[in-house]
């Protein structure tokens, strides 16, 4: 692939007559990056790569001639929601269009526990459609008041939710998306889970998703409480009995260790000095037998608010949970970085302690109570890590794994490198159908190098997908 020349583009802007077409410098920069800047490694790798130009289309009509105009001239498109991922998803590594689906944003339908939006649409405005009829996202990031859903899809895993739910690709958390080819002529293709999923958390790289349908859940009068204690281990264990008791109904348990309280100097009223801490969603009618179940442990309850007010005044305690811990860990101490990982369920507790013991204070434990796609309660790991060195950080996530602890990497930007692990033959063959001249966010899919020896292995038979489109 090589970066558009002038003329391509030329042609291409040619072709977008009455499109929204941001040109200027700084602000294609701006566009071109994402939050790949809590990683010391991808800030330098990413420094160097633009946009040439970013488009803003509204309609499906205009996201139709963008495709087309970019396939006929061959010119490089990075799909972009709200630029909010961590990994320099939305940063073009070719140039060429980033296609903004900001502003296709809105609600196709609703019906009871399903909802049908456009990709652009924020998570945030998601809820506040369909709280109002008892309903609301199964699970969303942590940056839920600015991602779109395409952006979640594209590059997220779950979140705030994830505890009831699991990752967004659990089976039955999304039903369907609709999608574009990108070919001089494009058609729109409506895949169902699980093909959908090949879409998911791939960087936009197999397809650009215009709409998708997704399963939503009850929505409650959450309130949101901290649970303060010492000991890492006993508050890790209230931690899990909390997300474990199938009576009390919740929306996200986040643990924190002590160390990490001198970076979250907002919260200090109610988290004091020395203290472990409990960040929890639940059921308003749960707030008694939460303190029951937290003086049994030794903690207390320091903070107890009504959810929605919180988030309707930007002062939800959601917004430090997730990365959102990392984002304002940045604030404080710019040296720090972080790690993801997945601890073994059954162990997960023992897993923590133990990289807590081989680690020390190079590595703080701050742990997301989740359940996987199979069920099982565990956590998933955003560790703040005393950052000194490229080496020393890969030294750290490789005692990890070496530990039984899952890494996915949030320091590289290849699809394989990061979460996916390996390379999939599913993607490469959706990728090949739904983008067949590999337009899209070009060289963040590992496999797409490898796609003539993998279409003829799926032909010889040599290699089994199972779930391939069917259009
Ligand atoms: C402080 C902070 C906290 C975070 N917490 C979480 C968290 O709790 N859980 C989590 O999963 N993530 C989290 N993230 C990462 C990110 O915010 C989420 O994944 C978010 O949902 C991304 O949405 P976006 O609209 O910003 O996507 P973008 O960053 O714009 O895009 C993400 C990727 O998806 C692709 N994409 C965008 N739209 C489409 C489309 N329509 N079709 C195909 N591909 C598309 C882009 O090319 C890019 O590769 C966090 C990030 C930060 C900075």
């Amino acid at each position: 692939m090589n970066k558009p020349t002038e003329q391509q583009l030329s042609a291409v802007r040619a072709e977008l007559d009455g499109v929204h077409i941001i040109d200027d410098e700084s602000q294609v920069t701006r566009l071109s990056r994402d939050f790949s800047w809590f990683s010391p490694v991808l800030t330098q790798e990413l420094e160097p790569y633009r946009a040439d130009i970013v488009v803003r289309p509204k309609t499906e009509d205009e996201i139709v001639r963008v495709v087309a105009a970019c396939a006929k001239h061959k010119v490089p498109i990075t799909p972009r929601g709200a630029g909010s991922g961590n990994y320099g998803q939305c940063t073009p590594l070719f140039g060429g269009v980033i296609i903004d689906l900001s502003q296709y944003n809105q609600l196709v339908w609703h019906k009871g526990d399903v909802a049908r939006v456009q990709a652009g649409m924020r998570l945030l405005d998601i809820d506040k459609a369909t709280q109002p009829a008892g309903w609301e996202l199964r699970c969303v990031p942590s940056t839920f008041r600015i991602a779109t859903v395409g952006g979640l899809y594209g590059g997220g895993f779950g979140g705030i939710g994830s505890i009831n739910y699991g990752p967004l690709a659990s089976t039955g958390n999304v039903l369907g998306v609709k999608a574009i080819t990108v070919e001089p002529e494009p058609k729109l293709v409506e895949l169902r889970a699980p093909e959908a999923l090949l879409l998911h958390h791939v960087y936009g790289t197999s397809g650009i998703v215009l709409e998708m349908e997704i399963a939503l859940a009850p929505t409650h009068a959450w309130r949101e409480c901290v649970f303060v204690g010492d000991g890492i281990e006993r508050m890790l264990r209230l931690g899990d009995e909390i997300a474990n008791a199938p009576g009390i109904v919740k929306k996200s348990v986040s643990f924190f260790e002590d160390s990490i309280q001198p970076f979250l100097p907002t919260l200090h009223s109610f988290w004091a000095t020395g203290k472990s801490a409990l960040f929890v969603v639940i059921t308003e009618n749960a707030v008694d037998a939460l303190r029951d179940l937290a003086n049994k442990h030794g903690a207390t309850i320091s903070y107890n608010e009504p959810h929605l007010d919180q988030v309707k005044k930007g002062r939800t305690i959601l917004e430090y949970t997730w990365n959102h811990t990392t984002l304002h860990a940045l604030k404080i101490d710019k040296t720090i970085t972080y790690i993801q990982s997945g601890f073994p369920a059954g162990q997960h507790i023992e897993h923590a302690l133990k990289m807590k013991a081989l680690l020390g204070d190079e590595c703080l434990l701050h742990l997301e109570f989740i359940r996987l796609k199979e069920g099982q309660m565990t956590f998933s790991g955003l560790q703040i890590i005393r950052y000194t060195n490229a080496a020393r950080l890969n030294e750290i996530m490789q005692l990890h794994r070496d530990n039984g602890v899952y890494i996915a990497n949030p320091h590289v930007y290849h699809v394989e490198d990061g979460k996916q692990g390996q390379i999939n033959p599913d993607i490469v063959m959706t990728k090949l159908r739904l983008d067949p001249q590999g337009l899209v966010n070009p060289g963040k899919l590992r496999g797409w190098e490898l796609r003539d020896q993998i279409a003829a292995d799926v032909r010889a038979g040599k290699v089994n997908v199972a779930t391939l489109p069917k259009f």
